[in-house]
């Protein structure tokens, strides 16, 4: 049987290259990065050269680069660590964030550190600027924090115009670009964040690595309190071949950016076409079908009232196709998506998010789009 792996904002295959930059680092070179002898020194200078590079790539320093064990620690970190040090006790977010950055939000706010202001989304889950700047000008220390890319419904955000809005008012900006990182060039001296993140293994990374960028303006205070690893910020023992793993990948990824993301969108631009050619009462949740307004690995799909629409994921995964449903992250669990219930999404029609990455065929979208009409019987 076809196997589809339609599921890459959930995460991406391992690129072989880059596990081959890995594996002497799991071997071989196995020494601890903070022994001082040969085999500690390899380590050390590996993980340096990595750090430099992605902060090369990203245009800014390599001291403001923090690893961290992926996306959510980044995102914790940040925001817990800015609103200690800072005395922030505002924060501007939206209801469409990822729950890295929501719950710890909420937990926030909970334990009555924070006053926290939603921004209102319309039914395509747009923000507004205005809101933003109207918030800023009645609390200037705040924190906002807004993601890049949205990882079910792929709204992009403005995260350039909202950090020049932040700088003007004083506020510290942590963006949540997880779903972007890789797939866009960000460039950190241009866009004027005080924080923003990566996670390894939504671009053909591995898992449980990532990183932090701190802009050196605003420094917090360490992450895990332990050794001297990360200069003072966060101790233990570096996950070595993750990040030359996560380096290698961020490179590879910014060599090919251009065909990369031109064949991606082919095939999420072909993808909306058979959809709309097959499935009668398609439509498509927030922004994900506007090629320009949206991430172009994302295509979130909303699907007309239909009795088997509980059964959607499960007879997709028997036809041998990986999609979500949603956020992954939430995934296995009854709990309906966040996103799309803020955006005011009808609870009985099925939505089906397709992630698609360098490895997606025109080829996959027939096979799919064909279960899918035998499924619906349309
Ligand atoms: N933020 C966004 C937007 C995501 O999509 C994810 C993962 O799905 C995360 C954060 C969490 O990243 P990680 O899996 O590296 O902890």
């Amino acid at each position: 049987m076809k196997q589809v792996y339609f599921d890459n904002a959930a995460t991406t295959p391992l690129d072989q290259a880059v596990f081959e930059e890995m594996k002497p680092y799991m071997l071989e070179h196995f020494g601890n990065p903070s022994s001082i002898h040969t085999h500690g020194r390899k380590a050390r200078v590996a993980i340096e050269k990595a750090r430099k590079s992605i902060a090369e790539l990203l245009n800014t320093s390599p001291s403001e680069i923090f690893f961290t064990s992926g996306g959510t620690e980044a995102d914790n970190t940040a925001i817990r660590n800015s609103v200690e040090q800072y005395g922030i006790h505002h924060i501007i977010t939206s209801p469409l964030e990822h729950h890295a950055v929501l719950h710890t939000v909420e937990m926030l706010e909970k334990t009555g550190k924070v006053k926290v202001s939603l921004l209102d989304v319309d039914e395509k889950g747009q923000i507004s600027l205005d809101q933003i700047t109207e918030f800023l000008k009645t609390e200037p220390n705040s924190l906002v924090t807004l993601m890049h890319a949205n990882n079910e419904i792929g709204n992009l955000n403005d995260i350039y115009e909202i950090a020049e809005l932040c700088q003007e008012y004083g506020a510290i900006f942590h963006t949540d670009t997880v779903q972007s990182m890789a797939h866009f060039k960000h460039d950190l001296q241009t866009m004027k964040a005080n924080f923003v993140v990566g996670s390894a293994h939504k671009f053909h990374g591995p898992k449980g690595i990532g990183f932090l960028y701190v802009n050196h303006e605003k420094p917090i205070p360490p992450f895990v309190i332990g050794g001297a690893q990360e200069r003072n910020m966060r101790g233990g023992t570096e996950n070595v071949y993750g990040i030359i793993g996560l380096a290698k990948a961020l490179e590879m990824a910014y060599e090919n950016q251009e065909s990369n993301s031109q064949q991606i969108r082919s095939v999420k631009s072909y993808m909306i076409d058979q959809l709309e050619e097959n499935i009668p009462g398609v439509q498509f949740n927030g922004l994900s079908a506007e090629m320009d307004k949206s991430l172009y690995t994302v295509l979130s799909a909303s699907l007309p009232p239909n009795d088997d629409n509980d059964m959607l994921l499960f007879n997709l995964d028997i036809n041998g196709i990986s999609v979500s449903g949603g956020s992954a992250c939430s995934s296995g669990s009854n709990i309906g998506s966040h996103v799309l219930t803020a955006i005011g999404s009808d609870p009985d029609r099925g939505a089906i998010r397709f992630s698609f990455s360098r490895h997606s065929t025109t080829d996959e979208v027939n096979y799919v789009v064909g279960k899918l009409k035998e499924i619906l019987k349309t």
